[in-house]
């Protein structure tokens, strides 16, 4: 795991330019054309076990400072849900947690390492998702970020999710005031989406 290059913080994003592990203050978004296929080397996406527990708690901890996640109005401990994993040989270097509720699966956490982003990890994480939701009788998949999180927003609209509502003013009052977010966009809105299968 990796620190911000600018200040001690948990890196979350990697800078393309010049690799620098960046935190989410230090973060920027810049727009770029189309370079080329990213390097793709070959990585296991499979569904979580049991001995992956502690090594998805490592990576929850890494990006969210807990292991208790708050989603939907309910908390979820995310090393005990059901998972899918991104491994390079042994190693966990993202995953994505949900819960399956009715016809929808909730994603909980979505996380990648910042040396491996950019490499299609998290569409790849999504996608083993949807099928075992499709396979299981789900009609969607919903998920809930947060206004400042432009790669998120960007993800999740990119592989087919669509804005169904948006809390303003939500995040404010489950913080209790206005926090700093990516790019120290201030955080204020939940932004709900949906993907239907
Ligand atoms: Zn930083």
């Amino acid at each position: 795991m990796n620190s911000c290059a600018y200040c001690d913080a948990n890196a979350l994003y990697r800078d393309r330019g010049n690799g620098d592990y960046l935190c989410l203050t230090h973060a920027r978004l810049e727009v770029t054309g189309p370079r080329g296929e990213a390097p793709r080397p070959p990585l296991t996406i499979r569904p979580s076990t049991p001995a992956d527990r502690r090594q998805i708690a490592e990576l929850t901890y890494y990006f969210w400072g807990e292991t208790e996640i708050e989603c939907f109005d309910h908390s979820y401990q995310v090393d005990t849900l059901p998972a899918y994993v991104a491994c390079d040989e042994g190693e966990i270097v993202g995953a994505v947690s949900y819960a399956r509720k009715g016809d929808a699966d909730t994603l909980i956490t979505l996380n990648v390492l910042p040396q491996w982003q950019g490499r299609g990890v998290a569409r790849k994480l999504i996608a083993a998702v949807a099928e075992a939701a499709r396979a299981e009788g789900a009609t969607r998949i919903i998920v809930a970020t947060s206004n400042d999180d432009l790669p998120a927003l960007a993800l999740y609209q990119r592989v087919g999710f669509t804005i169904t509502g948006i809390l303003a003013g939500r995040l404010v009052e489950h913080h209790g005031g206005v926090e700093a977010g990516f790019a120290d966009i201030p955080v204020r809105d939940e932004i709900q989406l949906e993907l239907r299968l």
